[in-house]
C-alpha cells in the first residue's frame, strides 16, 4: 500500500446537489464554479460529472485549458479576466468567456486586432470592493465592449456579494440596488448570486446563479453544515491507524509535549498530517470517527501523523479506518476547531493524497 490517507469523490453526492441547485435556480442558468481544483474535488473529474451545467467557472486561465484538454465543451468563464493583453490570444484559442472587470482590460481589448468573437462578462463593483467597475462607470464600459466588433453581443452584467450569508443583513439588498441602478438601460443578461444568495436571497437569482460551495455540500452558511442546508457532503477525507500503544499517565504525546496522559492511556496514530492539508491549528479534542466513533485528537498534529486517544474506542485496532471528514463527520465541524470555513480544508488536501471516486 503506497499512500493511506484518502480523499474519496462521492461522485453521486455531487450530481445530486447539481439537481437540487437546478430546482433551487428555477429558470436561471447555472455556472458551476471549479476554481481551486473544485474546491479541492478535482477540475477534471467535477467538470466530467456536471456535465450538466451551462457554464464553468475558473480562477485563471490554466484551469480553461485543463478543461479543454480534458474534452470539455461547456462553456468556460475565466472570473478574473485577462491579466495581461497577450492572455487575450488564449482566450479566443481555448473559446474561454472573459470577466472584464478594469479599465486596463478595456484597452487590451481596444487594441487587439484579432477578429474572432470574445464572450465578455462586464463586472460591477457593488460593494465588495475587489474586482469591478464603480456603479458610475458602468455605462461607459459597456458601451466601450459594445463598439468592438469582436466581443460577442450577448454581454452578461455581474457582481458579487460580500455578505449574501448574512440573511437579515441589509448589505445585500442594497448591493442588488445598486446593482439594479448601475446596469439600467443596458442590456445583456443578468449574474448575481453564489451558494449562499441562491439559498437566501431569491430575488437576486437573475439569469445565471454561479455556484461552488453547495455543489461541494460545503455549508456557505456560518453556523449550519452543508448537510443541514440539504447538500450532501462530496469528499470523505480518511486514513488507518498504524500504530495503538499504552502510555503511561504523566507521559506526554508528541512535539512539544503538549498533551500530558492524565491516566495509563491507549493512544492511537493515525496516518494523516498537515502534510496532507489536514489543519496543523485545530484545536485539542477535534473529533475524528474511528471505526464510526468519535475520538479526540491529542497533542499536536505533525506532518505525516497525528495521535487519537482511543480510551472510547478500546475496541481499535491497527488498521481501522480513521475518518477526518465526510458525511458523517462534516467538514464544517473540523473548520470551526481550526477557526477557518470547510472551502478552506477540501481546497487544501495535498497531492500526497490518493484520490478516489465512489458512486454515492
Ligand atoms: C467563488 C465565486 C463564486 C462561488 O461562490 P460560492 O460561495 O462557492 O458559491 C461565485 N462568483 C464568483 C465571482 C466567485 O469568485
Amino acid at each position: 500500500m503506497s499512500r493511506t490517507a484518502l480523499a474519496t469523490i462521492h461522485l453521486g453526492a455531487l450530481r445530486r446537489n447539481f439537481a437540487r441547485v437546478r430546482t433551487l435556480a428555477g429558470d436561471a442558468r447555472i455556472m458551476a464554479v471549479v476554481k481551486a481544483d473544485a474546491y479541492g474535488h478535482g477540475l477534471e473529474r467535477v467538470a466530467r460529472t456536471l456535465d450538466q451545467a451551462d457554464a464553468f467557472g475558473v480562477a485563471a486561465i490554466g484551469d480553461g485549458l485543463r478543461l479543454r484538454a480534458a474534452g470539455i465543451g461547456t462553456r468556460i468563464v475565466v472570473l478574473s479576466g485577462p491579466d495581461e493583453a497577450a492572455d487575450l490570444a488564449e482566450f479566443r484559442r481555448l473559446a474561454l468567456d472573459a470577466v472584464i472587470h478594469h479599465e486596463s482590460q478595456l484597452d487590451w481589448l481596444e487594441a487587439d486586432r484579432d477578429p474572432r468573437p470574445l464572450r465578455v462578462w462586464l463586472k460591477i463593483d457593488t460593494g465588495m470592493h475587489r474586482l469591478g467597475f464603480a456603479p458610475e462607470q458602468a455605462a461607459a464600459a459597456h458601451a466601450r465592449l459594445r463598439a468592438l466588433a469582436n466581443v460577442d453581443r450577448e454581454l452578461v452584467l455581474m457582481t458579487h456579494f460580500a455578505a449574501s450569508d448574512e440573511f437579515d443583513s441589509p448589505r445585500t439588498p442594497a448591493q442588488m440596488r445598486a446593482f439594479a441602478q448601475a446596469v439600467a438601460g443596458l442590456d445583456g443578461a443578468w449574474s448575481l448570486a453564489n451558494s449562499a444568495a441562491l439559498l437566501g436571497w431569491p430575488a437576486a437569482r437573475g439569469d445565471w446563479v454561479r455556484v461552488g460551495g453547495v455543489l461541494y455540500g460545503l455549508s456557505a452558511i456560518a453556523g449550519k453544515s452543508g448537510a443541514e442546508l440539504g447538500f450532501a457532503p462530496a469528499m470523505t477525507l480518511s486514513t488507518k491507524l498504524i500504530s495503538i500503544k499504552n502510555i503511561q499517565r504523566c507521559e506526554t504525546i508528541g512535539y512539544g509535549g503538549a498533551f500530558v496522559c492524565p491516566e495509563d492511556m491507549p493512544i492511537g496514530v493515525a496516518a494523516i498530517g498537515y502534510g496532507d492539508g489536514y489543519p496543523r491549528g485545530v484545536r485539542a479534542g477535534a473529533p475524528v470517527l474511528v471505526n464510526g466513533v468519535r475520538a479526540p485528537i491529542i497533542g499536536r498534529v505533525s506532518m505525516d501523523l497525528l495521535t487519537v486517544d482511543l480510551r472510547g474506542v478500546p475496541q481499535a485496532r491497527v488498521g481501522d479506518r480513521v475518518v477526518l471528514w465526510g458525511p458523517e463527520l462534516p467538514v464544517e465541524e473540523i473548520a470551526a476547531c481550526a477557526g477557518t470555513i470547510g472551502y478552506d480544508l477540501t481546497c487544501g488536501v495535498t497531492r500526497r493524497v490518493l484520490f478516489v471516486e465512489d458512486t454515492d
